[in-house]
């Protein structure tokens, strides 16, 4: 079959030198040295996915243009190419696909001489079509038969668009074919599973001192203190700045070079030489066991971008993280290093707050006026806080720990003389809260047994109040428990529950933690290691808003560490509102609020 192919198709190279026009003339091979391979692959696979990884949008939407182009001449069949939205393929259209089609002669001379036959979003064929469409729209993605798709930037796609389309080409199970140019993927996303498991074709140029073939890296891993070696160098720390702390540019311009990460040789900044070495440059197959169904070319803005912009892009990314947003670094490790991006990785812990107090766990905290349990229930444990409050909002840590059973919590309780009475109306009411989002109607047998409240965390905003209030928490539920009618009272054995608002209980832990004078929130000095870790299990991010470059916060979980400690503490403050001893209700203003 592909024997048969190459026989009956012209090279698409070949064929492009042949018959494209671009803005500087004919299409020329040495101009791109990166897009050959892909594009003859992406011509010539039949029954799978070919995949460029690469940075500069331009070059691999003009990969997938040629591709279409290709094709509609030399085997015009049901083709597609989707873009984003509606609006960035309608853009496309105008800006890229039609100037460029009509441009290309062998291609025009086929659509037929009629009407509607060559649209903003559908080119004619006798054999075949052109179709353009978004991939955010359901119907775009789950309607017509298409044999050959190319799909424009995915890393940006939502889960499962990618398989959805490629559903589309199902009435071809042997010839059907995908193209998919992009930016750096999401680590852990759809892209990134084809990623892993393709052949990672990495784009290769022979280094000038020891001849070897290397990939171009931004930096090689290294313990801390130790120098690695190979990578991108240039002016950092001190170096890197003025005397006002601002950065300075030229010193970073100026120092650029590559080091070769198998001699240590190295390569100083110069566009003609890295245009010599793509010349000789080749894709290594870097997952040996790659499918050859999944076949991805990965190369990096190292390989054409000029490297003095690119260290100055770098260092303005680190102090904007450093600052508390992530966007600019996103933008660098997906656009041009074209690496996963995954937020926790970079998410820097060592920004945690210092919140040890001057007192131990267990200590009696005279001033305090509340004292509240919380409690994180497990499959087969559970890990509780117990929380001494002040009416002017400080607070102090009193125990935290993990125990196998609600009676020994409820011990606990009682040796603090915190509330159990539930929703006894003679009772003293109740300071002890569980998490009920998990295993909940066990959660409420618990609760209804020892006279505990059930919490219930949503991803939602504040709740509205009748009065017009905004509080974190919503009104009190009553459920049914399902044990039965109490024999004495007669009553059915409820239990009560109120839903809370997850990401306010986040922002306000951060910002009471934050609060140094006088400082509100501390934890006893000697909470542990284990409790110390949890706590700092989320950390705050700024984020920008790309309609409104407003920023905003956001909350991001540290990869590998457990939280349950840092659920209590987040349920603590609910437990204060609800006491009215911090923001009892909340005064929003809509616009200020994502
Ligand atoms: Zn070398």
């Amino acid at each position: 079959m592909t024997q048969l192919l190459q026989l009956t198709q012209p090279d698409p190279v070949d064929w492009c030198e042949a018959n494209i026009q671009l803005d500087y003339g004919r299409f020329d091979r040495t101009k791109h040295p990166l897009l050959s391979e892909p594009l003859r692959a992406g011509a010539h696979m039949r029954g799978g996915v070919v995949g460029i990884l690469g940075s500069v949008q331009h070059i691999k939407t003009l990969a997938a243009q040629l591709l279409q182009l290709y094709r509609a001449q030399t085997a015009p069949t049901r083709q597609a190419h989707y873009d984003l939205t509606l609006q960035t393929i309608k853009e496309f259209s105008e800006d890229k696909w039609q100037p460029l089609l009509k441009n290309t002669k062998a291609v025009v001379d086929l659509i037929p001489d009629e009407r509607k036959a060559q649209t903003t979003y559908y080119t004619s064929m006798p054999f075949g079509f052109i179709r353009l469409a978004s991939a955010g729209i359901l119907a775009h993605r789950n309607s017509k038969t298409f044999e050959f798709v190319s799909a424009d930037e995915s890393w940006a796609y939502e889960k499962s668009w990618l398989k959805q389309i490629r559903d589309r080409t199902s009435s071809y199970p042997w010839s059907w074919s995908m193209f998919l140019p992009t930016s750096g993927q999401t680590a852990g996303s759809e892209l990134d599973d084809l990623w892993a498991s393709s052949t990672q074709r990495t784009w290769h140029v022979k280094c000038d001192c020891c001849g070897e073939e290397i990939p171009y890296v931004w930096t090689t891993d290294a313990k801390k203190g130790e120098h690695s070696l190979g990578g991108m160098k240039f002016a950092s720390g001190d170096e890197a700045r003025n005397e006002d702390g601002s950065l300075n540019l030229e010193a970073i311009r100026a120092t650029v070079e590559y080091e070769c990460q198998l001699c240590g040789g190295r390569m100083p900044w110069n566009p003609a030489d890295v245009a010599r070495r793509n010349l000789a440059g080749r894709y290594v197959q870097m997952n040996p066991n790659g499918d050859e169904k999944i076949d991805f070319y990965h190369y990096n803005a190292m390989a054409h971008h000029q490297w003095p912009d690119l260290a100055v892009m770098w260092h303005q990314a680190i102090a904007a993280k450093n600052r508390g947003s992530l966007d600019d670094l996103e933008n660098v490790v997906r656009k041009r290093l074209c690496q996963p991006w995954d937020e926790a990785k970079y998410i820097a812990v060592d920004s945690k707050i210092e919140s040890a107090g001057d007192y131990e766990i267990g200590d009696a905290w005279e001033q305090a006026d509340f004292y509240f349990c919380t409690v994180d229930v497990q499959k087969d444990h559970f890990y509780y806080v117990i929380r001494a409050w002040c009416k002017n909002g400080e607070s102090r840590l009193i125990e935290a720990h993990k125990a196998v059973s609600d009676m020994h919590i409820a011990e606990r309780c009682d040796h603090y003389g915190i509330a159990q009475d539930g929703l006894d109306p003679g009772g003293r009411g109740c300071q002890v809260f569980a998490d009920g989002n998990y295993n909940s109607a066990e959660v409420q047998r618990i609760c209804a047994k020892n006279g505990w409240m059930v919490l219930r965390g949503q991803n939602c905003k504040p709740f509205r109040y009748p009065d017009g209030t905004f509080k974190i928490y919503g009104e009190q539920q009553l459920i049914d428990t399902w044990q039965g009618t109490d024999i004495n009272t007669g009553a059915v054995q409820y239990c009560g529950q109120f839903q809370y608002s997850v990401p306010e209980t986040r922002l306000r832990l951060s910002t009471i933690r934050g609060m140094t004078e006088p400082r509100l929130w501390t934890h006893a000095r000697n909470a542990g290691v284990n409790y110390v870790n949890q706590l700092n299990s989320w950390m705050q991010v700024a984020k920008e808003d790309p309609r409104t470059g407003r920023t905003y916060f956001d909350f991001k979980r540290v990869k590998g560490r457990a939280d349950h400690f840092y659920d209590t503490e987040r349920m603590q403050l609910v437990c204060a509102a609800m006491a009215g001893l911090i923001g009892m209700s909340v005064e929003q203003n809509e616009e200020e609020k994502h």
